[in-house]
C-alpha cells in the first residue's frame, strides 16, 4: 500500500490525481486531501477516498467542512497551518498541487519526512529551487515533476548521463492567442486568456499559457530542477501540443516524448514510478494527427520568455520576485486594473524597481527570506501598476 497525500485536491491537477489514486484502491491509501473554498468536493472527495483528514485553506470555511464531514471519521481542519500539518503527516507520496507561492512551505514539510513528492506545484522551483533540491537530497526524499514538459525530460533522461545533454527543448502550444499581433493581444480579454485551445487546466495556468507566462516558469524550472545551464534549454512553439520535450544528446540524438495533451500521464507516471501501470489516457494515432508543427516563440509578443531568462541571470532571490510580480500582475488583469500586455510590462517594471540594488536579493534561502522577496515583490508590482494605471489616465 502507498500511502498518498494530495495536496490541492480540488484543483485540476488534484482531481485527476483522484481519480487515478481512486482506480487503485489495492495499492493506494489516502492519508490527506487539502483543497480551498469548494468544501463539498473536498468532503466528497474525503469521505469516498477514506481520508484521515481533510483540510481547506480558509478558517471561517471550518465549521462547514465539519459539518460536511459529520459522521464520517474524516478529520477537518482549516488554515495554512493546517495544510503545513497535514503533510507532516506520515505518507510514501505527495501530490504538491496548491497552485501559487502557497505551495512552496507545505512541500517543503512533505520533503521533510522523505518519501516522494510528485511536484505540479512548480512555483516551488522558480521562487526557490534550491532550497526544494537541497531539502529534498538532506531528507533522502525524491521529486518527480508533474509537469507535462518536465516529466517528458525525466523519462527521456532515465538510464541517461546527464554529463551528455546538450540541449533541453521545451515545448509550448502558444496558447489562444499564437497569431494574434501585438495591437490585438493589448486588447484581449480574461474570457478570451482562459480558453485554452489543447490543454484543461486551471484558470491561473491557463491565462499563464496565453502569455507564455508559464512556458518562462517553466524554463526556470528546468533550470532548477535538472541542474542544467539555461543557455541549453530552448523553447519551441508545437501546436498540436503532441511533442512535449526533446532532450539532445551529444551524440546528435534528439529524444522526444510524445504523447495527447493529457495530465493523467504526467501525474500517473509520478504515481506509478518506478514502475508503469496501464493509464487512461488515449493512445495516439499519429496517422491521425498527420503533422507536427513547430516554430520559433516569438520574443515581441511573448515578452516573459526574456524576462525569465533575465531573472535566471540574476540567480538569488529573483525567481521569488520574478513569480510573485507574475501572480499580482495576473490578478491585475483579473480585476480588470491593467491589460494583457501590461502584466508582462509590471513583471518588467518590478525587476527594474527592485535591482540592483534592493538588500533581500542576496539573502540567501530560507522560507522567512522567500517570503520577504515575495511580498517586496507584490507591492512593488501594486506600486508599478497604479502608476501605469496614472499613466494611461493622465
Ligand atoms: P487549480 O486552480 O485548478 O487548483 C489549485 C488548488 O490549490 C485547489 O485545490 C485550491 O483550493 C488550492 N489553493 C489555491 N490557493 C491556495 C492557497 N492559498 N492555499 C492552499 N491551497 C490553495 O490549479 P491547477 O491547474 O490544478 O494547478 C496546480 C499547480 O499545478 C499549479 O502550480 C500549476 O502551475 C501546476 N500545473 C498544472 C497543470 C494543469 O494541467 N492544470 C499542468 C502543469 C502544472
Ligand atoms: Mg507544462
Amino acid at each position: 500500500m502507498r500511502r498518498v497525500t494530495v495536496l490541492g485536491a480540488t484543483g485540476s491537477i488534484g482531481q485527476n490525481t483522484l481519480e487515478l489514486v481512486a482506480r487503485a484502491p489495492d495499492r493506494f491509501e489516502v492519508v490527506a486531501l487539502t483543497g480551498g473554498r469548494n468544501i463539498a468536493q473536498l468532503a466528497h472527495d474525503a469521505r469516498r477516498l477514506g481520508a484521515q483528514v481533510a483540510v481547506t485553506a480558509h478558517d471561517d470555511l471550518l465549521g462547514d467542512l465539519r459539518d460536511a464531514l459529520a459522521g464520517s471519521g474524516v478529520t477537518a481542519a482549516a488554515g495554512a497551518t493546517a495544510i503545513d500539518e497535514a503533510a507532516d503527516r506520515p505518507a510514501d507520496w505527495t501530490m504538491s498541487a496548491i497552485v501559487g507561492a502557497a505551495g512552496l512551505a507545505p512541500g517543503l514539510r512533505a520533503l521533510e519526512h522523505g518519501g516522494t513528492l510528485a511536484l505540479a506545484n512548480k512555483e516551488s522551483l522558480v521562487t526557490a529551487g534550491p532550497l526544494v533540491m537541497q531539502t529534498a537530497r538532506r531528507h533522502g526524499a525524491r521529486i518527480l515533476p508533474v509537469d507535462s514538459e518536465h516529466s517528458a525530460i525525466y523519462q527521456a533522461l532515465a538510464g541517461e548521463d546527464i554529463d551528455t545533454v546538450e540541449r533541453v527543448i521545451i515545448t509550448a502550444s502558444g496558447g489562444p492567442f499564437r497569431d494574434w499581433p501585438l495591437d490585438r493581444l493589448r486588447t484581449a480579454t480574461v474570457a478570451q486568456a482562459s480558453a485554452h485551445p489543447n490543454w484543461a487546466m486551471g484558470q491561473r495556468i491557463t491565462i499563464d499559457s496565453a502569455s507564455m507566462f508559464n512556458k518562462a516558469l517553466e524554463i526556470i524550472e528546468t533550470k532548477e530542477f535538472f541542474g542544467v545551464s539555461p543557455e541549453i534549454i530552448e523553447v519551441l512553439v508545437h501546436p498540436e501540443s503532441l511533442v512535449h520535450a526533446l532532450v539532445g544528446f551529444n551524440d546528435g540524438a534528439l529524444m522526444a516524448h510524445v504523447g495527447p495533451p493529457d495530465m493523467r500521464h504526467a501525474i500517473g507516471y509520478a504515481l506509478n514510478w518506478p514502475a508503469r501501470h496501464d493509464l487512461p489516457v488515449a493512445r495516439l494515432d499519429l496517422a491521425q494527427a498527420g503533422r507536427l508543427s513547430f516554430e520559433a516563440p516569438d520574443p515581441g509578443r511573448f515578452p516573459a520568455l526574456r524576462l525569465a531568462r533575465e531573472t535566471l541571470a540574476r540567480g538569488g532571490l529573483a525567481g521569488a520576485v520574478f513569480n510573485a510580480a507574475k501572480e499580482r500582475a495576473l490578478d491585475g488583469f483579473l480585476a480588470g486594473r491593467i491589460g494583457f500586455m501590461q502584466m508582462a510590462e509590471t513583471v518588467e517594471d518590478v525587476l527594474s524597481r527592485i535591482y540592483p540594488d534592493n538588500g533581500l536579493i542576496d539573502a540567501g534561502f530560507s522560507l522567512d527570506t522567500v517570503a520577504r522577496a515575495d511580498h517586496v515583490a507584490r507591492v512593488t508590482a501594486d506600486a508599478a501598476m497604479a502608476a501605469r494605471g496614472a499613466a494611461a489616465h493622465s
